[in-house]
C-alpha cells in the first residue's frame, strides 16, 4: 500500500520536478553520512580592520567535501539540513570547533579575537533549541562570550517573535555579539536596529560592488554608516574585491571590510598559519 501511494504522490511531478526532488532526497542522505564521515569542514574568511589592517576576527563559512561532487555550496546544502533537522547537529559541530579555534587565537593572536558564526532563520527559530550547551562549552573551555558572533539577518527581526527576542537575550546575556548580516538586502528598516541590541551591521556586497565615487550606492552606504555609528554598531563592508572599494568605504568611515581583496574563505589550518605569520611582525 505504501508503495502505491507513493507511486500516486510522484505522478503529480512532471518528470523535471521528480529528478529535482530525488536529487534533494539523496543529498539529503548524503549529508547524513557527510556528518559522520569527516567530509564537513570549516572555512574561515579574514575580518580586516579597514584603519590599521589588522585581522581580529574571522567569520566561519561550511564546506561540504562530497566525495563524489567536489565541493557543495552552503547555499544548496543548508536549506535540506534545515528541511531534514540535520542543521541542529550541523550548528552544533560549527560552534564547537569554532569555539576551539577562537580560544587558541585569542591566546596566540590577539586577546578580543573574535569569530562570527551564522544562524539562519530557521536554526535560530527551532522549536525547544536553546542556546545551553554553547554557553556549558564557552564555560567549560573558559571563553567569554565575547569571542563569538552570531550572525542573522533582517528577516529574522521584522516580525520578531517572542522567541526570537527571547534567544537575543539569552545570546546577550552570556556576553555573545550579533551581528545584521546582508543589510540592504531585505527591508532595511531601521527601527530595529535601535530596538534589538546588535553589535555589527554588515553591508551586503550587492552594495559593495557598485561602490563608485558619487554613485547613489556610495551616497547609501555613507548613510547606512553614519547611522550605525550614531546607534553604537560598527559596519562590515562585505564583498570587498578591489583597492579602491576598500578606499572608499574607509574614507566613509567603515569600520572592517571582508572579501576577495583580502582573502577568500579558507581551510582553518590555512587561516591559522595566515594569522601567526600576519601577526609576527608587530609583535617586535
Ligand atoms: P554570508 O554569511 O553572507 O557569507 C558571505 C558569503 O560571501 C560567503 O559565501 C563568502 O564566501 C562570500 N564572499 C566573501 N567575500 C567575497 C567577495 O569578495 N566576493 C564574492 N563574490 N563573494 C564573497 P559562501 O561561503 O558560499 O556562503 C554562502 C552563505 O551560506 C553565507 O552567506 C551564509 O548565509 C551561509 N552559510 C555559510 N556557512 C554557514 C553555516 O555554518 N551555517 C549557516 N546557517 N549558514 C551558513
Ligand atoms: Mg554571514
Ligand atoms: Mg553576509
Ligand atoms: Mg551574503
Amino acid at each position: 500500500a505504501a508503495k502505491g501511494a507513493g507511486r500516486n504522490r510522484f505522478s503529480y511531478f512532471t518528470p523535471a520536478l521528480q529528478v529535482a526532488a530525488l536529487n534533494r532526497m539523496r543529498l539529503t542522505n548524503d549529508l547524513r553520512s557527510a556528518i559522520k564521515g569527516e567530509q564537513l569542514k570549516l572555512y574561515f574568511q579574514p575580518i580586516v580592520h579597514l584603519g590599521t589592517g589588522a585581522i581580529h576576527k574571522a567569520e566561519a563559512l561550511l564546506r561540504w567535501e562530497h566525495p563524489q561532487r567536489g565541493l557543495v555550496s552552503p547555499l544548496e546544502f543548508i536549506p535540506l539540513a534545515e528541511s531534514s533537522g540535520l542543521i541542529v547537529d550541523i550548528g552544533q559541530w560549527v560552534f564547537d570547533e569554532s569555539l576551539r579555534w577562537v580560544r587558541r587565537w585569542r591566546q596566540d593572536i590577539h586577546p578580543e579575537f573574535q569569530v562570527s558564526l551564522n544562524q539562519s532563520p530557521v536554526e535560530f527559530q527551532r522549536e525547544g533549541g536553546t542556546y545551553d550547551v554553547w554557553l556549558r562549552a564557552l564555560r567549560q573551555l573558559g571563553v567569554p562570550g565575547q569571542a563569538i558572533v552570531v550572525e542573522i539577518t533582517e528577516g529574522l527581526l521584522l516580525d520578531a517573535s517572542a522567541m526570537v527576542t527571547d534567544k537575543l537575550l539569552q545570546l546577550r546575556d552570556a556576553g555573545i555579539q550579533v551581528a545584521l548580516d546582508d543589510f540592504g538586502t531585505g527591508y532595511s528598516s531601521l527601527s530595529y536596529l535601535n530596538k534589538f541590541d546588535i553589535d555589527y551591521l554588515k553591508i551586503d556586497r550587492s552594495f559593495t560592488r557598485n561602490l563608485a565615487p558619487d554613485s547613489s550606492d556610495m551616497a547609501l552606504s555613507e548613510a547606512i554608516i553614519v547611522m550605525a555609528h550614531k546607534l553604537g554598531l560598527s559596519v562590515i563592508a562585505e564583498g570587498v574585491e578591489t583597492a579602491e572599494q576598500r578606499d572608499l568605504l574607509a574614507a566613509a568611515g567603515c569600520d572592517y571590510g571582508q572579501g576577495y581583496l583580502f582573502a577568500r574563505p579558507m581551510p582553518v589550518e590555512a587561516f591559522d598559519a595566515l594569522l601567526q605569520s600576519h601577526v609576527a611582525p608587530a609583535e617586535d
